[in-house]
């Protein structure tokens, strides 16, 4: 198919392989593609173990070379490419790719000569059909002919790139997909919320069969919000958990299993029920101490309730994990603003909404903070349970694991 380089870039061609219709229709949809099929199973795919040696040249431009390469790297690589072109030749042009171990996948598109093609194709046939000679032999008797100069006009380097969740992955971590299969639920879809849930889409929640990315919010995108919020113009007036499900869902590769919650949650046990991660990104303090009072009166509780929230007038970003000890109400023995430093003003009004004004960047880091923190629910350890980025005059206490504090009102 034809893809662009931009949106007024000229147009090249894509080739695109697939191993079911559902990755091929994705791909489609996503590359906005009417399905125009140019169906062909000509392609060639060789597993090379690739032990040592650097190919002569490279990268071949002829098969010959590429054969050459094959013979000194991978001999029943080289065999099975050989075999494998000789069964497609019912048509001029044919691909073969060549994943080679820790390398790669290569892949080239031949072009016969009609006429070699024809005669290459008359040899592979009359001996797999007389089946006088061993397999073996056949091959060597016909691959002069594969290799011969004038067999093919042209062979091309095709740019590959595979789009496998593995491929999209490994440059996150070294044991890769690992948020998969968390159940994980994010209770507000304001900045902090939806940010955080486009950070956590990216690396892995809600895939894996049985790990879903549940959104909850019951308030609706207003222009207000687009100076700050993760969602485009054309979601306004959408609920805003309902818009995000869909927004992630829409770019992306392949089934991402997302869940709206459109109205503001119940405080009730069983709200957070088979959870892994619950993450509070509402800023409202009340609902973060009712999530850390639920936590410990829950007997299903999720190992991992998670308050990412701007703090000081929004002069501080700051992320807690309560995994059992520490919870929210246990911030309070520190002390993140002095008397001092307080805004004389901090609200404004705007037709009866009242809201403080402070940078976005805040509430984006708040968010990047809660992917870490997530993220680091799957170490064996957790390195900190309480992190803080300060932007303003803020007293800025270093990461660390909070200990319980005798005055908490939630756990004490
Ligand atoms: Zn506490």
């Amino acid at each position: 198919m034809c893809h662009y380089t931009s949106s007024g870039g000229q147009a090249s061609k894509e080739i695109v392989i697939f191993t079911d219709s559902l990755q091929r229709d994705d791909w489609y949809r996503l590359r906005n593609q009417e399905l125009t099929l140019e169906k062909d199973s000509n392609v060639t795919i060789v597993r090379v173990a690739h032990n040592d040696l650097a190919p002569v040249r490279w990268p071949p431009e002829s098969l010959s070379e590429v054969f050459d390469w094959l013979k000194s790297a991978d001999l029943a690589a080289h065999d099975s490419l050989a075999r494998g072109i000789l069964k497609n030749l019912t048509k001029d042009r044919q691909i073969a790719l060549l994943d080679i171990a820790n390398e790669g996948i290569i892949g080239f598109e031949i072009n016969f000569q009609s006429s070699a093609r024809t005669v290459l194709q008359h040899h592979a046939q009359r001996k797999t059909k007389h089946g006088g000679k061993k397999n073996g032999q056949k091959l060597r008797s016909v691959l002069p002919m594969l290799r011969a100069k004038h067999a093919t006009s042209a062979i091309l380097r095709l740019s590959v790139r595979s789009i496998s969740r593995q491929e999209i992955q490994q440059r996150n971590r070294v044991a890769p997909l690992d948020l998969e299969n968390k159940k994980i639920l994010i209770i507000g879809c304001g900045t902090i919320g939806g940010f955080a849930a486009q950070l956590l889409a990216k690396v892995g929640a809600g895939r894996g069969s049985i790990g879903k990315l549940t959104l909850c919010d019951g308030d609706f995108l207003s222009p207000g919000n687009l100076s700050r919020h993760a969602l485009p113009a054309t979601y306004i007036g959408w609920n805003k958990s309902e818009a995000l499900s869909e927004y992630l869902k829409r770019d992306a590769l392949g089934r991402l299993n997302i869940h709206a919650l459109p109205y503001r949650m119940e405080m009730k046990e069983e709200k957070i029920h088979g959870y892994d991660i619950v993450i509070d990104a509402t800023g409202h303090a009340p609902t973060g101490k009712m999530l850390s009072h639920l936590m410990r009166s829950s007997s299903r509780r999720p190992p991992f309730l998670i308050h990412g929230y701007n703090d000081a007038y929004g002069m501080a970003s700051v992320v807690m994990i309560d995994d059992g000890k520490a919870c929210y109400g246990c911030t309070q023995q520190l002390t993140v603003l002095g008397e001092s430093n307080k805004p004389p003003s901090p609200y404004r009004n705007s037709c009866g909404s009242v809201f403080t004004p402070y940078d976005a960047s805040v509430s984006t880091i708040t968010a990047a903070l809660i992917q870490e923190a997530v993220l680091n629910t799957l170490n064996e350890k957790l390195p900190w349970t309480y992190a803080q980025h300060s932007t303003g005059k803020v007293v800025h206490h270093k990461r660390r694991k909070l200990a319980k504090y005798g005055g908490c009102s939630v756990c004490s």
